[in-house]
């Protein structure tokens, strides 16, 4: 048996993972997000609002030839074209006291001061530099606050689609009448939406990559994707009972569906216990989160309790709605709750790095191992024979057990040191402590010679294993 072989990595990159989020729940045909990469356009759907000098509003031609922004005539410009508050506090070029929507209103006063005529004159229903979008950033906030709950504190980044035939015309439009330097329509929405979330959650920060949460938005139609980024916490379990599997174990009758089967008593679990939920379920209740993903440094058999200073793992909890609690007051709700079962220790905020880390690392073990032996030898032939086995490389053929999973082949590995050797009766104890990989229990018994030397060929009679511990982790 290998209780100590790194189970397979099924964790998806994370770029990877952010790809499949990139895409998912969209046809291919038309991906919303495509304009966050650059793309060549083809121009085939250019729709003109303005051509040029035929607009016509309110039976007076548009003086396209008017100066840029901030100079009065250009303002004037921006009015009759019907530019909404937003854009013209964006595009105007002048000093107000507010912004935004505010800012806006105010140097429409002004130019209506100026030219009484402007107010009278009848502007098109829809901005034509924002086609009313920033309308919908209260509405937008709202969605973004609902989806993400109380979320204390954290790191946020926002993507925006919006159509490719509006920036494009407003982009034309800015060009040729804006005041120089003012910010493109996606920049200004981004930073509106920014500050309207930033007014409902407090201590949220906004950055560029690795975000807490990832917010995408869709400006046609108003759609608000939230995806709450995993939180990672270090520690150590030791399992003090045999019985319990490391990760949630579905039932087998049923597959572990969600109402269960008569088999599983409705619970979908093959054992009603395992290290991932004794630890997770507590986090999982404190964080709000949606599930967790168990990453241990190797993992022990069922019935191998695993003890010293305990097994390193990573406990990945995933959709958090808090990101943040006190670690000790946790760690004591699952030692309490699962006294007897298992003990955690050493708990430490970390990072999906460190699940490779711990997925890779290759850590020597010590165990203490217990059998019985058929016909058992003196007791010195039993000690000395044993003891001789210390420092010796093992031939492991892959176990009988495991080979429906597992490739077959021939390993090596070496056993470290042996001692502590126990006679009682016919039952034998002893430490041993070996190379990672190593099949602790198929070194008593042999598994029918497949691994080379073994305590049961060198005591000349066949070995049964009655209970096996992991004594020591020899890593962080
Ligand atoms: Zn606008
Ligand atoms: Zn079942």
């Amino acid at each position: 048996m290998n209780p100590d072989e790194p189970e397979a990595d099924e964790t998806t990159p994370e770029e990877e993972e952010w790809q499949l989020y990139a895409t998912a729940g969209y046809a291919a045909a038309e991906d919303p997000w495509d304009d966050l990469v650059e793309v060549e356009d083809d121009e085939d759907e250019e729709e003109e609002w303005f051509d040029g000098d035929d607009f016509e509003t309110n039976g007076q031609t548009l003086d396209w030839d008017s100066p840029p922004c901030p100079a009065p005539l250009g303002i004037a410009h921006m009015i009759r074209l019907g530019t909404c508050n937003h854009c013209l506090h964006r595009v105007g070029g002048r000093r107000t006291e507010e912004i935004g929507e505010k800012g806006g209103a105010s140097i429409r006063a002004e130019a209506f001061a100026r030219d009484k005529e402007l107010e009278s004159y009848e502007a098109p229903d829809l901005c034509p530099l924002c086609e009313n979008l920033f309308e919908d950033v209260d509405n937008i906030v709202e969605r973004i606050v609902e989806q993400t709950g109380e979320l204390g504190h954290g790191s946020l980044q926002v993507g925006v689609h919006v159509p490719k035939d509006l920036i494009q015309e407003e982009d034309r439009i800015r060009t040729r009448h804006a005041a120089p330097g003012s910010r493109p329509l996606k920049a200004a929405f981004l930073e509106a939406v920014q500050t309207g979330v930033s007014a409902r959650m407090e201590g949220v920060e906004f950055v560029k990559e690795r975000p807490d949460l990832m917010i995408l938005i869709d400006c046609l139609t108003l759609r608000v994707d939230v995806d709450i980024r995993p939180v990672f916490i270090y520690g150590r379990y030791r399992k003090l009972d045999r019985g319990i599997p490391q990760t949630r174990w579905p039932c087998r009758a049923c597959r572990g569906r969600a109402e269960g089967c008569e088999a599983c008593e409705g619970t979908g679990l093959q054992y009603p216990d395992s290290v991932q939920d004794l630890i997770g379920e507590p986090f999982r209740l404190v964080l709000s989160a949606e599930d967790t993903s168990f990453h241990g440094m190797g993992r022990e058999d069922i019935d191998v309790r695993c003890l010293g200073r305990g097994r390193p793992f990573v406990l990945e909890v995933k959709r958090p709605k808090v990101r943040r609690t006190d670690l000790e007051e946790v760690m004591e709700a699952v030692n309490s709750n699962a006294t007897g079962k298992i003990e955690i220790s050493d708990l430490r905020w970390t990072n999906r790095s460190e699940v490779s880390r711990i997925k890779e690392t290759r850590a020597e073990k010590s165990y203490t191992i217990r059998f019985s032996v058929e016909e058992p030898p003196e007791e010195s032939f039993i000690v000395d024979s044993i003891t001789k086995l210390s420092g010796v490389t093992l031939e492991q053929q892959t176990p009988k057990r495991v080979s429906h999973r597992r490739a077959d082949k021939n390993r090596k590995r070496k056993v470290v040191s042996i001692d502590n050797v126990l006679v009682e009766d016919n039952e034998v104890q002893f430490s041993v402590r070996c190379e990672a990989g190593t099949y602790v229990k198929e070194l008593v018994h042999s598994d029918e010679g497949r691994t080379v030397p073994s305590v049961a060929g060198v005591l000349e009679s066949p070995c049964e294993v009655i209970w096996l511990d992991v004594e020591d982790i020899h890593a962080d």
